[in-house]
């Protein structure tokens, strides 16, 4: 029988956008000031587009004027760098974000080297991790994912000091700056990778979970502790003829079982998705703000 909270993502990321949509006009209403996020999609990967069209209508929703340009798969990386440094040197962009992955042919790190550590809205400039790294440094923004889970956990009141976490995956965007923010909120943290072995007996040590690989319902019920907190941040399409686009979205977790073990699980979809986009937001009306030392 079911027994674990449902941390419900979605109606968080409402509040959230609620929030950030009156700050906003507030701010508009005191400066005359809007805040602005210009997003850079290269080549048609579906995906990316259909990512670029959501946070455009995010951000409409809320009242941040977005600029988008879009180049086509076969572009240079400098003509990529070049509308990276107009958007730096424009004052109605608060923040930039370069939609990934980049093309084959382009180095993903010179490009985001070239966004403005001010306006890193996405938190993936080199000097931002480095920051989020290191004791006694701040990182300017941190990255939308991992701050959307840590953002749940304390909007329901779950501890992080002194628990002991467990991240699964250890990407650039989500996995390693999680484990990171964890870190900073005084948590004790073991990254799990591809080549961890027998993962399950770290798994089920862990009063906190952040699955971030990209696997179906890879953790199983077996793989955690009674009464963990479960933050699932994997989106993972699989087969279902009932479904009229015959495929359905699943995390990394296997929710049915977890649900039983768990004292709390985010929901796919419907938990730390969500709350990516209103990071996003939340980061850009911040920059805005730290620009124009509107409080
Ligand atoms: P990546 O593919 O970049 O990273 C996956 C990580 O998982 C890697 O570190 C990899 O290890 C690890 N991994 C792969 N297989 C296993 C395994 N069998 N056991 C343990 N670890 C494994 O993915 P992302 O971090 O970009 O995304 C992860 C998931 O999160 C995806 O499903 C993605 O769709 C979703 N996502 C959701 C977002 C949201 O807003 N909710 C935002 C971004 C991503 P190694 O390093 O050894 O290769």
């Amino acid at each position: 029988e079911p027994s674990a909270t449902v941390i419900d993502g979605k109606s968080v990321a409402k509040k959230i956008r609620d929030e950030i949509r009156s700050e906003i006009s507030r701010m508009k209403d005191a400066t005359g000031i809007v805040p602005g996020l210009a997003v850079i999609l290269v080549g048609d990967r579906k995906d990316s587009a259909t990512y670029v069209r959501n946070k455009k209508r995010a951000c409409e929703a809320v009242g941040i004027t977005s600029y988008e340009v879009h180049l086509p798969e076969n572009s240079t990386e400098e003509e990529v760098l070049n509308s990276i440094s107009g958007f730096n040197d424009d004052p109605s962009v608060h923040g930039i974000l370069v939609q990934l992955p980049l093309p084959p042919h382009m180095n993903e790190e010179t490009i985001l080297n070239e966004v403005s550590i001010k306006k890193d809205v996405d938190g993936f400039h080199p000097l931002n991790i480095g920051r989020l790294a290191m004791r006694g440094r701040e990182p300017l923004f941190v990255p939308c994912t991992p701050k959307g889970c840590i953002e749940l956990l304390h909007r329901y009141g779950i501890e992080i000091k002194g628990k002991r976490a467990v991240v699964i995956g250890r990407s650039n965007i989500v996995g390693m700056p999680a484990a990171l923010l964890l870190q900073r909120e005084d948590a004790t943290i073991t990254i799990v990778h591809s080549r961890t072995k027998h993962p399950e007996e770290i798994t089920s040590q862990a009063d906190i979970i952040i699955s971030a690989v990209g696997q179906p319902n890879m953790v199983r019920g077996s793989w955690i502790k009674p009464g963990a907190v479960i933050i699932d941040v994997g989106i993972n399409p699989i087969e279902d003829a009932q479904s009229p686009r015959g495929y359905r979205l699943v995390g990394d977790v296997c929710y049915e079982e977890a649900c039983k073990v768990a004292s709390a699980i985010t929901p796919v979809p419907g938990g730390v998705g969500p709350m990516t986009i209103a990071m996003l937001l939340s980061n850009t009306l911040v920059s805005a703000k730290r620009a124009h030392n509107f409080e």
